[in-house]
């Protein structure tokens, strides 16, 4: 099923997944909080964030995972996964190891999910544009062979941050309407 629709909202679960300390924390506290962390080491405790926009007039909510920091020891459960209808795969373009993981996470992805995921590629931390390893074009050109959107954003300076959540919460609204 695609999302759960209560008598007065739209709710729809979004995971962020990606390797460790690409920023995955930092953007859903970016835009659920408008806070950044620059000593964060792994996630404190909180399962998700539930933000509310508002789409023809309808409330939608959308409920973003984080994980937990088990991604280091790649042990994302299915519980994790369990119901999402939107992802947020997360690189840092400094750091290409983390971009050639993605096809890794999009691979589990598909495995624990039953139904359309709308899928966002986001390589964060464009603010360190002198230590760049991955370059826009190759970003984007992995984003079109997978059918993705994609987006560079920052959580520090938080370019991007509010566009590329609300991008596939928009999308997940238009595929169940
Ligand atoms: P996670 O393991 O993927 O959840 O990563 P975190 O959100 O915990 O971030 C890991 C580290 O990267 C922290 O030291 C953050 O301060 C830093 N960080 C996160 N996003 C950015 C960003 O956009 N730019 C820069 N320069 N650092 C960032
Ligand atoms: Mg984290």
């Amino acid at each position: 099923h695609l999302g759960e629709q209560t008598n007065r909202a739209y709710l729809f679960k979004i995971v962020i997944i990606g390797d460790s300390a690409v920023g995955k924390s930092n953007l859903l506290s970016r835009y659920a909080r408008n806070e950044f962390n620059a000593h964060s080491k792994a996630t404190i405790g909180v399962e998700f964030q539930t933000q509310s926009m508002e789409i023809e007039g309808k409330e939608v909510r959308a409920q973003i995972w984080d994980t937990a920091g088990q991604e280091r020891f790649r042990a994302v459960t299915s519980a994790y996964y369990r119901g999402a209808v939107g992802a947020l795969v997360v690189y840092e373009i400094s750091r290409r190891t983390t971009f050639e993981s993605v096809g890794r996470w999009l691979d589990e992805l598909k495995t624990h999910s039953d139904t359309t995921v709308a899928r966002m590629l986001v390589g964060n931390k464009c603010d360190l544009e002198s230590m760049r390893a991955v370059s826009v074009e190759e970003g984007k050109a992995l984003s079109e062979t997978q059918g993705l959107f994609f987006m560079e954003r920052s959580a520090l300076d938080s370019t991007n941050v509010k566009t590329a959540f609300e991008m596939v919460i928009r999308d997940i609204y238009t595929n169940i309407s």
